[in-house]
């Protein structure tokens, strides 16, 4: 008997609660290596005023309350936490409002990142920010995580598509912040305050995106090199010849033979470093830049330079790259994805770095990422059963923090802090900015109700009256 779980039915209707063993299993875990814990039960509302009723009984209850998209996240944002209520959003996922006219788009949180790319396509139109898991992750996942992908670096992250958000409070409130205006400078921008807040501020039950036209072209060149750092180089080139890719992505050895053998698209096996490297727009701009980029390549060391000979060969390429985390999770039990990021100009230092952290401590670890966004994926290849391993897992990880930071770099380029990231937060931020942020959380969750103990520890929010551990690490 769970007097919570008997008023959740009533009021969202039995079939919308959750609470056996079998049905609460994949609500324990997300994308994150080596975390799960069962929830008490999972919940899916319908709309906003459900999503605020249950966090009303919740609240009332004294139970907390982990809010939950696809549960692709990488830092553990959505594994639950001892006796916490999972909110699941996939019932919300329906798009709301297309206009043309304004640019616009209005969803609900649940719908996927894929679903909201072709619905602009359809229409002509283009929503850039494509996550390597927006087959499945939702909408609401991405503002949470302030989500990039491999656009970024020319068209920016979640953050710079999100014109407006319906957000319910840990009161119960609902309110809404921005609009379709292009320009509002009214008050404090609180709608940026919601992206990134990784679950912990408030729910996100609406949001409005900003779309583009859709670039006439797109070229795509895949660069080959002996040497690591001629790929750097060439990315260094790019960028100095004011040349800005829509995509600009790197592969090391390992990660390239994994991939073809996953994907089979005729990767160069022998290679060090591979760029996959697309150019859009005006279909006049998009060719030149594509030329220019295919010289700088050549000039800097790529001992091959191929370029998709058509949409077809495009996709197979971009796809290839989309599949690296899979490719290299099927080689060891246990995948760790990292998203250390570093200044571009750092590039070539960091990945000789990993390099140096693997050898050292006799680990497996295949480097990919966003290179045009200084946005590096080192990944552990591991188990984690073996607890020797583990602990030479963790060491090597804050040597590379360790490092990362004192190039000036950030512990976490898209993947947000979570629980895996925690430990290394206030290495990053320093003290004053630290208590900045916990204070911003006590302001707007004083009973620490929604996601606690993520991004810093529960035990420092000296106000909440939640029970519950302080991790489930
Ligand atoms: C193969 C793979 C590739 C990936 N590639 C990328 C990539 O290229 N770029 C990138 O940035 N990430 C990437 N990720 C990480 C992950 O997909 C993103 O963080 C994504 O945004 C998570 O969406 P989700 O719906 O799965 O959210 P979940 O994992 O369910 O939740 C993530 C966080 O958001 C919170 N949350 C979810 N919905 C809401 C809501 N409506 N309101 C408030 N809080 C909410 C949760 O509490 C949690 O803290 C990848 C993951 C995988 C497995």
């Amino acid at each position: 008997m769970d007097p919570l779980v008997d008023r959740l039915r009533e009021r969202l209707g039995a079939a919308q609660v959750l609470t056996e063993k079998e049905d609460l299993l994949p609500y324990a875990f997300d994308g994150t290596a080596a975390l799960r814990q069962l929830p008490r039960a999972v919940v899916f509302p319908g709309d906003a005023a459900e999503v605020a009723a249950v966090l009303g009984l919740a609240r009332e209850a004294r139970v907390p309350v982990v809010t939950r998209g696809s549960g692709t996240g990488l830092s553990g944002g959505s594994v639950p936490l001892p006796g916490a209520l999972v909110l699941c959003l996939l019932r919300m996922n329906r798009i709301l409002e297309l206009d043309a006219q304004n640019l616009v788009m209005r969803v609900q949180p649940g719908v996927r990142t894929q679903a909201i790319y072709d619905a602009a396509d359809a229409a002509g139109l283009f929503y850039p920010p494509d996550p390597g898991s927006m087959k499945i992750s939702t909408i609401g996942g991405n503002v949470a995580e302030n989500a990039g992908g491999l656009r970024g670096l020319k068209y920016g992250v979640t953050r710079n598509y999100v014109m407006g958000l319906e957000v319910v409070l840990a009161d119960g409130s609902i309110c809404r912040l921005g609009n379709k205006c292009v320009k509002d400078v009214a008050g404090y921008n609180l709608r940026d305050l919601f992206i990134g807040s990784e679950g912990t501020l408030g729910v996100v039950t609406e949001v409005l995106l900003r779309l583009l036209p859709k670039p006439a072209a797109r070229h795509t060149l895949l660069a080959t090199y002996a040497r690591m750092d001629a790929a750097a180089a060439t990315v260094s080139a790019i960028i100095a010849a004011k040349i800005i890719p829509c995509t600009l992505e790197f592969l090391d050895r390992k990660t390239i033979r994994c991939v073809e053998d996953f994907a089979k698209v005729g990767l160069p096996l022998d290679a060090e470093a591979v760029l996959l490297i697309e150019t859009d727009g005006h279909p006049a701009a998009a060719a030149d830049e594509a030329s220019q980029v295919e010289t700088i390549a050549r000039t800097h060391g790529a001992t091959d330079v191929r370029r998709a000979r058509d949409a077809a060969e495009a996709v197979q390429l971009a796809t290839a790259r989309r599949s690296a985390f899979s490719a290299l999770a099927r080689l060891k039990p246990t995948t760790i994805l990292e998203d250390a990021t570093v200044p571009r100009s750092e590039l070539a230092h960091m990945i000789r770095f990993i390099e140096g952290v693997s050898a050292r401590h006799g680990l497996d670890i295949a480097t990919f990422g966003h290179f045009g966004d200084g946005n590096l994926h080192p990944t552990f290849l591991t188990n984690e059963r073996d607890t020797a391993e583990m602990h030479r897992v963790e060491a090597a990880m804050k040597e590379i923090f360790d490092e990362t930071l004192r190039l000036g770099g950030t512990i976490t380029g898209e993947h947000g802090v979570g629980l895996a990231k925690k430990p290394y937060l206030r290495q990053q931020l320093g003290d004053a900015s630290y208590t900045l942020l916990q204070a911003v959380k006590r302001t707007l969750d004083p009973d620490g109700l929604l996601n606690p103990g993520k991004i810093f520890d529960f035990s420092e929010h000296p106000t909440s009256n939640v029970e519950h551990p302080t991790s489930n690490g």
